[in-house]
């Protein structure tokens, strides 16, 4: 790798290169069979899956966005009800939300973790909602609608504190659904039941994505709902093929949801890699730490608690002058994102939801303040290197221009 070599955010081709042969199987078998849509492939992709994450059902559906609808449906959210999640998630969570009918809202993150923080939640229906006498229901005080259904989201592959949310929603009658669309094996110790379980195993049901550059990804759209409730898993199974479970039978209305038998194909040809590319991930995670270990006062590193063992989907840093700093890696040819930079309650498309700057602060606050490294299992110790070298160069110029305001990080070019 020369020295100058253009470090990609994420490497998608080293990987299907490496599984061609395997891949081009599948797609033949699928031509023979003409079984393109459900089928076999379907059938022991889902079984595999759930033995994987270690729930009994997996339901193979279209995307992540439709697991996670399903099972927001499926789990009985209703039209009108409020479903809470955090504004530091990609927009398909509160999609999904409004998708099922109901209206999103949220609540404030732990700054360390970056995940739902459970005393908000536990602050937020205790605080702004309150007990309808006559029917028993948990009601929003300002809005009137019953609040059903929390949708704490494992972002970058990180664990959300499950034991502390199941806690907070069971007192108050809410269902979870977890969103592990980032998380595919990520782990957590539940101290009550004494044992680690699988993102996607904790909450009633969980929805997974597939989209291409996830832990796990198709060569195209997937997804699936994960639940040990066979009677959510037979209704997400309607839900994804138009309300029917017999041919012609529409028990319900339906949505096309379907998994493609090609995509389920290559996704269980991956599934054996998965844990050999999750151990790269926590390796390239722990080789990141140690050499940015120097600017711990300055660059802030992701935090594993002891009750959690992350698949870093993202390994995201937290600086100063976060977009000097991208700017900078930029130029050294090394690509980095933003995870994310606009938090949901500010996006344009919440403006109906009311929010505004500062109802939120550390979601704000830390939205302008993460990058998000390359890391993919393919990534080598000298890409890393090289990234961490721009980082340290970086920080440092910053903190002698504190002392001389005259150097500034553009004389680094
Ligand atoms: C990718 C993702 C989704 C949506 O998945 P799609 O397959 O793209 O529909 C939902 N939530 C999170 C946190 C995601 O990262």
């Amino acid at each position: 790798m020369s020295d100058n070599g253009k470090i990609p955010f994420l490497d998608l081709v080293t990987p299907h290169l490496a599984l061609e042969e395997e891949l081009l199987l599948i797609f033949r078998s699928a031509l023979r069979t003409a079984v393109f849509v459900g089928g076999e492939m379907v059938d022991e992709f889902e079984q595999e899956f759930a033995r994987f994450c270690g729930v009994q059902y997996c339901v193979g559906v279209g995307s992540g966005t439709d697991a996670l609808r399903f099972a927001l449906i499926a789990a009985g959210v209703q039209p009108g009800n409020t479903v809470i999640t955090v504004p530091n998630t990609f927009i398909a969570t509160t999609e999904a939300i409004s998708q099922a009918g109901a209206v999103p809202d949220f609540v404030e993150i732990d700054e360390r973790t970056y995940n739902m923080d459970a005393s908000k939640l536990h602050e937020y229906l205790e605080t702004r909602c309150y007990i309808q006498e006559a029917t028993g229901k948990l009601l929003n005080r300002a809005t009137g609608r019953p609040v059903t259904a929390v949708v704490p989201v494992h972002l970058y592959g990180q664990m959300a504190n499950m034991d502390r949310i199941l806690d907070v929603a069971e007192q108050h009658k809410l269902v979870v659904i977890e969103d592990a669309c980032q998380a595919h094996g990520a782990e957590y110790f539940s101290g009550q039941q004494n044992r680690w379980k699988g993102a996607g195993s904790i909450g009633r049901a969980a929805a997974f994505s597939f989209y291409p550059g996830k832990n796990l990804g198709a060569c195209g759209e997937a997804g699936a709902v994960t639940t040990n409730d066979p009677l959510l898993s037979e209704k997400v199974r309607m839900l994804r093929d138009h309300g029917q479970r017999q041919k012609y039978q529409h028990e319900v209305e339906g949505y096309n949801g379907r998994l493609d038998g090609i995509q389920a194909g290559i996704l269980r040809t991956k599934l054996h890699y998965l844990v050999d590319w999750n151990r790269k991930r926590r390796e390239k995670a722990r080789n990141y730490n140690e050499l940015l270990s120097s600017e711990v006062d300055v660059v802030t590193v992701p935090c594993e608690p002891s009750w959690a063992r992350a698949v870093y989907h993202l390994y995201v840093i937290r600086v100063q002058n976060r977009d000097q700093l991208q700017a900078h890696l930029a130029q050294a040819n090394i690509a980095s994102q933003i995870h994310y930079p606009t938090p949901l309650h500010l996006q344009k498309a919440y403006t109906g939801l009311g929010y505004k700057r500062g109802d939120f602060p550390v979601s704000e606050k830390t939205a302008s303040e993460i990058l998000s490294l390359p890391m993919y299992p393919s990534l080598e110790l000298d890409q890393q290197e090289r990234i961490v070298q721009k980082v340290c160069e970086f920080v440092s110029v910053q903190s002698a221009s504190r002392w001389h305001p005259s150097l500034q990080p553009a004389s680094l070019s």
